[in-house]
C-alpha cells in the first residue's frame, strides 16, 4: 500500500490545493501533517496575533481534512526530523509540499530533500501553491527577477492561470498516526483585541461575499480609509487559507474595473515575492542603497516611541498606528501614510518600523512587509524614492469628513468635519481642552527635502 506525507506551511487549506491533490491521486493513504517548529518562530513568525490566527487555521484545517475523509497531524520540533520520522513511522515514499519563497523557507526544503533522499525516498516541491506566478517564471531579460511594478504587471497578466482544484472527494489518513494536540487561539496571550477569526472557512466566506458585494466599489473607493471596503483578505492569503490564484480566477471571472484593480493589487503580492527570492537579502538590507543617514540615539527613540502608541501628534497617522495595536491589521493607505511618516518626516530607519509592523501584523510577512517598507522609505522599488506623504493632506483626501480618526482617536472625537485632522488650529480653552499631543515634528523640513506625493 503506498503513503504520501503532505507537508503544509504557509497554505493551510484543501481548496485548490496541488500537493493534496497529487498525494490524494498518487497514494492510498495521505498523512497531512503540520509542523510547529521552533526555528520558525525564532525566525520571527511568533507574533501573539499570527500565533492566535494560526490555531484557527490549523483547526479549520483539520475540520476541512475530516470533511473528506481525513485529519490534521500536528508534530513540534525540528521540521526536517519529524518528517523523516513520520516517513519511516508510514512507509511513506513520497513527500508533497508547496515551493516556499523566503530563504527561510527554501533551506527549510533544502534540508527536508536532502534528509528524503538520503533515505530513498522523494520530495515533490509543487510550484503556484502560496503565488500565482512562481517567482523566476516571468522574467526581463538579463536579469533573474522585474525591479519595476508595471512592466511585470503586464508580464504577470499575460500568463495563463490555472483553474482552481476543488478539495479532494476521499483522504484515508492511516488510524495509527498520532498527532499532537492543536493549539488553542484561547491559550495565545497578548493578543489585539479585534483580531479576525483564522481559517480557510472564513477565508472563503469573505471572498465569495466581497466579490459579490463589495469588488465593484474596489477601484474607486479602496482609499476610503473611513468606508473600510477592502477586502481583508490579506491574512487568509498570508496563511495561504485562501488561495491567490483562486481569487485572482474568480475575480476575473466576475469582471470589471473593481476586479481588475483588485487583480492588480494580488500582483503587487507576487511581485514583492518574486523580488524576495531573487533578492532574500532585502529582507534586512537596503534593496537600493541610498546612502540615508537615519536619525539615532535618544530624540529618535522618543520619536519611535510616540509612533509606535499612535502619539505623534498627527491624527491620521495616530489613527491608522491605533488601528494596528486594535485589530493587528491596518488598511493600506494607513501603511503607507505611517511608514512614509516614520522614514521621511521622522527620518528613522524602516526596519525600526518593519519590525514594529510585524510585531502586530496578522497578515505579516517578510516579502510584503520589508518590501512595502523599503518602497516607502525610497530604498525599494519605487521608481520615485523622493516622494513623501503629507499627513495633513493624505487626512483630508482619505478620509475626508474625518469619521476614521474619530473611530480612532477618541481624543478628537468631539471634533466636527475635517477639523479633526488639524487640532493644532483649534484655539484657546478648545486647544488646552484636549487631551491630545501637539505635532511631534513640523513637517516643512520633509516637504523640502522630498517631493511630496499629492496623489
Ligand atoms: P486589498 O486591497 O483587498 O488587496 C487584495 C490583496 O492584494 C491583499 O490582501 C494583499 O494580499 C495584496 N496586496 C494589496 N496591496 C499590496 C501591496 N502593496 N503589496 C503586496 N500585496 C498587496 N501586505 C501583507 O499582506 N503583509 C504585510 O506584511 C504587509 N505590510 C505592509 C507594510 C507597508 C509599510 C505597506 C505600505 C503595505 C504593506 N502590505 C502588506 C500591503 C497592503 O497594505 C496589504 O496587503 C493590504 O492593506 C491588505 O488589506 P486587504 O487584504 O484589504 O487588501
Amino acid at each position: 500500500m503506498t503513503v504520501s506525507v503532505v507537508l503544509y506551511t504557509s497554505d493551510l487549506r484543501v481548496h485548490d490545493h496541488p500537493p493534496l491533490r497529487a498525494a490524494a491521486a498518487g497514494a492510498r493513504e495521505v498523512v497531512p501533517v503540520f509542523v510547529r517548529d521552533p526555528a520558525v518562530d525564532r525566525a520571527g513568525f511568533a507574533a501573539p496575533n499570527r500565533l492566535a490566527f494560526l490555531a484557527d487555521c490549523l483547526a479549520d484545517l483539520d475540520r476541512g481534512l475530516a470533511h473528506c475523509g481525513g485529519r490534521l497531524v500536528l508534530r513540534e520540533g525540528d521540521t526536517a526530523a519529524e518528517v523523516l520520522a513520520l516517513v519511516r513511522r508510514t512507509g511513506a515514499d513520497e513527500v508533497h509540499m508547496a515551493a516556499g519563497v523566503t530563504a527561510f523557507a527554501r533551506a527549510r526544503e533544502a534540508r527536508l530533500r536532502a534528509a528524503l533522499e538520503g533515505d530513498g525516498r522523494r520530495l515533490s516541491v509543487h510550484d503556484g501553491v502560496v503565488t500565482v506566478v512562481p517567482p523566476g517564471d516571468v522574467l526581463p531579460q538579463g536579469s533573474d527577477h522585474f525591479a519595476v511594478f508595471t512592466p511585470y504587471h503586464r508580464r504577470w497578466s499575460a500568463e495563463p492561470v490555472r483553474a482552481p482544484l476543488p478539495a479532494p472527494k476521499a483522504l484515508r489518513v492511516p488510524s495509527d498516526v498520532r498527532s499532537a494536540p492543536l493549539p488553542r487561539r484561547s491559550a495565545v496571550g497578548d493578543v489585539s483585541p479585534a483580531l479576525a477569526v483564522g481559517g480557510e472557512s472564513e477565508g472563503r466566506r469573505r471572498l465569495a461575499s466581497w466579490l459579490a458585494a463589495h469588488v465593484d466599489a474596489y477601484e474607486e473607493r479602496h482609499d476610503d480609509l473611513a468606508g473600510d471596503v477592502t477586502s481583508r483578505l490579506s491574512p487568509y492569503l498570508h496563511f495561504g487559507a485562501v488561495s491567490a490564484t483562486e481569487a485572482v480566477h474568480r475575480a476575473r471571472q466576475r469582471g470589471g474595473p473593481g476586479a481588475d484593480a483588485f487583480v492588480r493589487q494580488l500582483c503587487w503580492r507576487d511581485f514583492h515575492h518574486q523580488v524576495l527570492a531573487a533578492r532574500p537579502e532585502a529582507s534586512s538590507e537596503d534593496y537600493r542603497p541610498r546612502q540615508d543617514r537615519w536619525r539615532r540615539g535618544a530624540d529618535a527613540e522618543a520619536d519611535l516611541a510616540a509612533w509606535r502608541a499612535g502619539l505623534t501628534g498627527y491624527p491620521v497617522v495616530d489613527a491608522a498606528m491605533r488601528q494596528l495595536a486594535h485589530e493587528g491589521w491596518m488598511h493600506n493607505r494607513g501603511r503607507l501614510i505611517t511608514a512614509s511618516f516614520l522614514t521621511k518626516t521622522l527620518r528613522v530607519d524602516w526596519r525600526e518600523g518593519a519590525r514594529h509592523f510585524l510585531g502586530l501584523l496578522v497578515d505579516g510577512d517578510v516579502a510584503n512587509n520589508q518590501l512595502n517598507w523599503q518602497w516607502a522609505a525610497g530604498t525599494g522599488t519605487d521608481t520615485r524614492p523622493n516622494r513623501v506623504l503629507n499627513p495633513v493632506r493624505q487626512g483630508r483626501r482619505y478620509d475626508p469628513d474625518g469619521a476614521y480618526v474619530r473611530r480612532w482617536v477618541p481624543e478628537l472625537a468631539g471634533l466636527d468635519g475635517p477639523a479633526v485632522h488639524e487640532p493644532w488650529r483649534l484655539v484657546g480653552l478648545d486647544r488646552a481642552s484636549l487631551d491630545y499631543p501637539d505635532p511631534l515634528v513640523d513637517l516643512s523640513d520633509a516637504l523640502a527635502r522630498f517631493r511630496e506625493d499629492r496623489g
